[in-house]
């Protein structure tokens, strides 16, 4: 059946609507951020293109929770430090820091909409450990239907009467008006009828762009993501001069070859299964959050030993039966079917995995819409939240607190902002002309024609490993398609959608073009390899790359530091850069389309791409290298020589080294930097003139200053007011060597003043410090109060040390009872500088926890009235049946001990 074209509307009459908050995209954040804005007395509305019963990756099916840190199940800094690493560094930790601290609210929440989670015989949340350090899988059992729960309670009455739901209504512009989102213009994808819509605040909730490549099938809408989400938000957001971050760190996941699913080894793995290589071999740990994991999936599958599997066919059938039901009804009910066609079961046949097409998605991966801890994007009024929203590693329960924070923050903005009257006309007549212009010439070339070759020129030149002649191909092919995208013909409504769906993937790519061309380095693994600049660069690079559209149309790229880290993380030394400006950086100019005039040949001289410098041999052959030896070296222009060199100053010390060794400290490269500032460190005892390094005390790299205030404490070479000066340093790391400074020359009333530190380590550094001072009582019960659990143990176990009064009591018999074990073992080191009549009781109680730190700390505590008191004998007497080998040990030996002297 043909439909009728639908006749152009006039620009001048759009139907008009009106509301307080629009919600654009009725998926997992959407209907959240809609529930919350009408549960804070917003009048919402809420337009989805599809229909928001089945919409989004919802309601494709989950199988679990990827990202819960459930109270006394993990930690919410330990998942902090987690997404940092998992991120190379380039997060804002107060964005993730919300997920962390909100996921378990929002599972209760999800809890009371009727959405299981899988709990243990006892009750308790089943957390499964996939990640390298932290548990926070939580199995769905019925994940199929999140959304179905989810749309019961969008339909109850009380919110009926506060959200208005349009299905079939697609946005394609938010409106602008002096800078602050005012609406947006939409089309009705079945009728074809033109939409304004006026609001006091937008909320994008769009999903990824996961019509970004082209999947291996070649099928358009083959897609591992929701195919409807085409990256329209990512669009609307820098058309309406939002600005976007990370758009060239990629999402590629690992999926089923020829079937659009996720393979799901993570859900496999736990019982049992493994990813294996055609020769049998296990090739990659199961980190499924790492770019560098798929980067070795790639090389794996591309290499000799490729293809790979998921390995299932050697588990027990009733472990396949429990897999199969997990995966062929909750994740993705199609792919049992998917199976069954080729003949394949889990019993006969391993699972042949794939890696899939690249598309922008903060939910796996880190680009989105820059937003900040309240899902504010940099235009007033205008909210991300979701995929598209520039929190990385946010999946599912992130998706769902963005959009929680999104609608509590834009209804709380309702009474400041004005209703909007006049809607902008000129952005209406461009959003007009974008959505209609394929009906005045509808024989011109078809949606899945232009973009089946936009899309396959992403794969060609965007798709990693990137260089800048790809890029710079990809550039000026997205540029030519405007052309012919806006020759685009169509004659329904539905293909009206679809062509604009064009139009955004084309942004899209562009964006990631530009983007990739402008980070100049090679991070997140297969996500940003640029095999033209292998290596990260960390001096260069610490910095979220934003996109935005200025005034004038044109793409403009912003350097924004990345913040200072709450949680520290030791692998990541080089970041955030110490200078905290915004800097414009400028894409570099495009090439590519002629190969250079040059008469290298590698048919005649194959150049091996990158060698190490041969002079790095020629100093690592260095039997016994004089100063004068390696000082060609240490100025070679290469920094990997100068690093070897510096290295080998280390391991020789020849004569005049130190001098040599401080003065690569700056070094311009920042590697070199560290190698020196690692050698002084080794160094430290034997140093002929610690003091020198003084002059490297305002060196711009922190590695550099850490290390200067740590040789000049550790040599008494150093002056008080120096570390004193160095508590303000910006940098976190120069922080704490200052407090272990302070320690150095017993400066207890400058340390004090570091108990307010923003930096956690900094505050544990503090307590640690009373510690070993055995001063600053005040300071200890100040930070025993600390919002940190860290702090806080770190606090309790100084309180043994400066010593734990009686009115200390009944805070730490209270913190013995606190879910984070941390604290637990600090209590139980707390009672140990107390008298036995307080401490024996809590400590005998500690001896029982499940966590076998507390009874080791229990024990050891004890050890202490072994001999006088015979509650403590009794308590150790049951301790040395303990299940841990540990306490065993160490009740045995207090006891043998107090008897040998109470023998004597
Ligand atoms: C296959 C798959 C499996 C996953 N499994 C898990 C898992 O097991 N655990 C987990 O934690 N996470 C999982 N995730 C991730 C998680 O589902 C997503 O991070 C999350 O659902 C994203 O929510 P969202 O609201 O951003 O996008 P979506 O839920 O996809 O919603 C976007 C909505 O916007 C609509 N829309 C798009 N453009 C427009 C427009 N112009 N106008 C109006 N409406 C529009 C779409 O139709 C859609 O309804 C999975 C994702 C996928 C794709």
């Amino acid at each position: 059946m043909t439909q009728a074209s639908p006749q152009i509307p006039d620009v001048a009459t759009p139907r008009r609507l009106d509301c307080d908050v629009l919600v654009i995209g009725g998926g997992t954040a959407g209907t959240m951020a809609a529930l919350t804005a009408a549960e804070h007395g917003a009048q919402v509305l809420l337009l989805e293109k599809a229909h928001v019963r089945h919409s989004g990756a919802l309601a494709m099916g989950m199988d679990g929770v990827n990202n819960a840190v459930i109270p006394g199940k993990a930690e919410p800094e330990d998942y902090v430090a987690e997404i940092t690493r998992a991120n190379d560094g380039i997060v804002n930790q107060r964005t993730i820091y919300q997920t962390a601290t909100r996921g378990f609210a929002m599972v209760q929440r999800l809890e009371r909409y009727g959405v299981k989670f899988e709990k243990d015989s006892r009750g308790e949340y089943a957390v499964r450990r996939v990640h390298r350090s932290g548990s926070y899988v939580l199995p769905m059992p019925e994940g199929k239907d999140v959304k179905k729960a989810l749309y019961r309670v969008l339909r109850q009455r009380a919110m009926r009467e506060k959200i208005r739901i349009e299905n079939r209504l697609m946005p394609v512009r938010v409106l602008t008006r002096d800078g602050r989102a005012v609406g947006a213009a939409a089309l009705n994808t079945r009728t074809g009828e033109f939409v304004a819509v006026g609001a006091k605040a937008v909320i994008l909730a769009t999903g990824p762009c996961g019509r970004l490549g082209l999947p291996a099938s070649g099928y358009l809408y083959g897609t591992y993501e929701n195919p409807t989400n085409a990256g329209d938000g990512y669009s609307m957001a820098y058309h309406a001069g939002a600005e976007l971050s990370g758009i060239e760190c990629f999402q590629v996941n690992p999926l089923i070859k020829d079937y659009n699913g996720p393979a799901c080894a993570y859900v496999a793995n736990p019982f049992g299964g493994y990813q294996v290589n055609a020769l049998g071999e296990r090739f990659v740990d199961s980190d499924y959050w790492s770019g560098q994991m798929m980067a070795e999936v790639k090389s794996e599958i591309d290499s000799a030993r490729g293809p790979i599997y998921l390995k299932v066919s050697h588990l027990p059938d009733e472990t396949l039966s429990a897999l199969e039901n997990i995966l062929h009804t909750t994740e993705r009910p199609t792919r049992g079917t998917f199976h069954a066609n080729r003949g394949h079961s889990y019993r006969t046949h391993d699972v042949e995995m794939h890696i899939s097409e690249i598309g922008l998605c903060s939910g796996h991966s880190a680009s989105g819409v820059w937003v900040d801890e309240h899902a504010r994007t940099t235009v007033p009024g205008l909210y991300a939240a979701g995929d598209l929203a520039c929190v990385p590693h946010n999946y599912m329960i992130g998706a769902f607190v963005f959009g929680d924070l999104a609608g509590a923050h834009a209804a709380s903005t309702l009474t400041d902002a004005a209703a909007p009257q006049d809607l902008p006309v000129d952005q209406l007549a461009e959003a007009h002309e974008l959505i209609y212009r394929p009906l005045r010439h509808p024989d011109g070339p078809p949606q899945p024609q232009v973009e089946y070759k936009l899309r396959r020129f992403v794969n060609d030149y965007v798709a990693p490993p990137k260089t800048a002649a790809k890029l710079s191909l990809a550039v000026q092919t997205f540029e030519r398609m405007r052309g012919e995208i806006a020759e685009m013909g169509a004659r329904t409504p539905h293909e009206l959608m679809r062509a604009v769906e064009v139009s955004f993937i084309r942004d899209c790519a562009e964006l990631a073009a530009r983007s990739s061309l402008t980070r100049t380095e090679s991070r997140w693994g297969l996500y940003h390899e640029r095999a033209d600049l292998p290596g990260r660069d960390d001096s260069q690079w610490g910095y979220h790359l934003n996109v935005r559209k200025q005034a004038d149309g044109q793409m403009e790229f912003l350097k924004r530091p990345v913040a200072p880290y709450f949680v520290a993380v030791a692998e990541l030394d080089g970041l955030p850069p110490a200078d905290q400006s915004v800097h414009p950086v400028t894409q570099p100019p495009l090439h590519g389309g002629q190969a250079p005039a040059t008469s290298r040949s590698r048919a005649t001289a194959p150049a091996v791409a990158h060698p190490p410098s041969p002079r790095i041999a020629a100093v690592v052959a260095l039997e016994v290298p004089s100063l004068a030896e390696l000082a060609g070296f240490l100025a070679d222009p290469d920094p990997g020589v100068r690093r070897t060199a510096v290295a080998a100053l280390t391991e020789h010390t020849p004569d005049g080294y130190d001098v040599a060794l401080f003065a690569a400290l700056a070094d311009d490269d920042a590697a070199v930097r560290r190698t020196a500032a690692d050698g002084a460190r080794e160094l430290v005892e034997v140093l002929p003139e610690p003091g020198a390094v003084r002059a490297r005390l305002g060196s711009p790299d922190p590695v550099v200053r850490a290390c200067a205030v740590y040789l000049l404490s550790s040599r008494s070479a150093g002056d008080p007011v120096q570390y004193r000066s160095a508590l303000a340093d910006p940098d976190h790391r120069v922080r704490i060597e200052a407090v272990r400074a302070l320690v150095s020359v017993d400066d207890v009333t400058a340390v004090a003043t570091a108990a307010r530190d923003g930096n956690r380590e900094v505050r544990v550094a503090v307590a640690n410090a009373c510690a070993t001072l055995r001063a600053g009582a005040d300071t200890v019960r100040a930070l025993i109060g600390d919002a940190d659990p860290l702090v806080r143990a770190a606090a309790l176990a100084a309180l043994g040390e400066v010593g734990c009064s009686d009115d200390d009591l009944t805070v730490v018999s209270a913190a013995l009872g606190e879910s984070a074990w941390q604290v637990r073992v600090g209590a139980a080191r707390a009672l140990g500088g107390s008298h036995a009549a307080a401490a024996v009781p809590g400590l005998s109680v500690a001896l029982d926890d499940p966590h076998l730190d507390v009874r080791r700390a229990a024990v050891l505590g004890l050890t202490r009235w072994a001999e006088s008191d015979l509650a403590a004998r009794d308590a150790l007497s049951i301790a040395v049946k303990d299940s841990d080998a540990d306490v065993r040990a160490y009740a045995r030996r207090a006891l043998d001990d107090a008897g040998r002297r109470a023998d004597a």
